[in-house]
């Protein structure tokens, strides 16, 4: 058997521990005689298996308990239409942040359905290297909510701060974010993820809502896409995406063992900053983004010359180092370091860069 450091953006790599006891009950989990994906979802092995999930989510993000947490599929593609069919209630108008490819998807989408403000915007020549300052948005007062993504995964760039739209609900897409630290829930209205990054599997989507948001949805919604039904019936109206709501809990249970997220807080920081710290020290490597709001998850950088990209990344495969081919839109290559990712990897990935540097500066 053969394990890489997988770089990849998403789906990324997995705890290996989490893969490995995911193999052993693979077969039969717990003396049920059947794999967990073979379960009914409405039979109690499967009800204690996403029960004890969503406790460890819980107890992992300190969800209050005026949270719902929803255990969707459809991906965060699908909350950038649902966010507005569950959140204007009545109003015509939500505020977004253009910070990035995935801010752009959810405006497109959410253009659909309302009039989109846009509070901040931060392209330049083409390009997304910064957030605003923080406390310098002005937010429209009848917006139905602040709509902003913390960390966007194809240019690197995240907010080292939450924004406050006082009594407007602010709405995160957390996708390639959440668990990286710990972070205060009850700031949040809603807050939504793709699994495939940070969680677990793609095919998994985890949707975390203030109570008093459900219930108003937009005429016409279909059922699929109305959140209060699915946190009437515990995400479970139709069938939800079985397995990976059981490899996501064998993930959080990773984290507690790991001693939660303020332990992977400090490994994660670490781990971006030696990455950082290895390309700021170097004319051969760079990244361009501002460095108050350098990603911990996804350091992209670029080669000074870009005809050295391809031997870049073959030299890098022949080292176990892969996916690390940057996003079409921005180029160059792009490290995804997620909490699987141990430090190891990334060590492994400086030295290779320096040595490369060495033989083709
Ligand atoms: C990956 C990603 C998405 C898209 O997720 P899907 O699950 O493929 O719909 C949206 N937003 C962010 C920030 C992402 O990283």
């Amino acid at each position: 058997m053969r394990r890489v450091y997988n770089f990849s953006a998403g789906p990324a790599a997995l705890p290996q521990a989490v893969l490995e006891k995911a193999q052993a009950e693979m077969l039969d989990w717990h003396d049920a005689g059947m794999s967990v994906m073979e379960m009914s979802h409405r039979g109690k092995e499967f009800m204690s298996i996403a029960a004890q999930a969503e406790a460890d989510l819980r107890e992992v993000l300190a969800i209050p308990d005026n949270y719902k947490v929803l255990f969707l599929q459809g991906g965060a593609s699908s909350q950038f239409a649902m966010v507005p069919l569950n959140l204007l209630r009545g109003k015509s108008s939500a505020d977004y942040y253009r910070t990035g490819s995935w801010s752009k998807k959810a405006i497109a989408e959410a253009k659909r359905y309302c009039d989109v403000n846009i509070v901040a915007d931060t392209e330049v020549d083409g390009k997304f290297t910064s957030v605003p300052e923080k406390g310098s948005v002005t937010f429209n007062p009848d917006a139905a909510y602040v709509h902003y993504t913390p960390n966007e995964t194809i240019e690197g760039v995240e907010f080292p701060y939450i924004p406050d739209t006082g009594d407007v609900p602010l709405v995160a897409d957390m996708s390639s974010t959440i668990l990286s630290r710990p972070m205060d829930v009850s700031k949040f209205g809603v807050i939504y993820a793709g699994a495939q990054k940070n969680i677990g599997p793609a095919g998994l989507t985890i949707v975390i809502v203030r109570e008093d948001l459900l219930g108003d949805v937009k005429e016409g919604t279909p059922a699929m896409f109305d959140w209060a039904i699915h946190a009437k019936n515990d995400s479970m109206y139709n069938t939800p995406p079985t397995y990976g709501w059981y490899l996501a809990g064998l993930v959080f249970q990773w984290l507690k063992e790991k001693g939660g997220l303020s332990a992977m807080a400090e490994i994660n920081q670490r781990k971006a900053e030696k990455l950082y710290a290895a390309i700021d020290a170097s004319n051969f490597y760079a990244n361009p983004v501002a460095p108050t709001c350098r990603s911990w998850m996804n350091v992209p950088f670029t080669l000074a010359n870009a005809e050295l990209d391809a031997a870049f990344l073959a030299e890098a495969k022949e080292h176990n180092l892969v996916t690390l081919k940057g996003h079409r839109s921005v180029g160059g290559m792009r490290a995804s370091i997620y909490n699987a990712m141990p430090e190891a990897g990334v060590d492994a990935l400086i030295a290779f860069m320096t040595d490369f540097e060495k033989r083709n500066a």
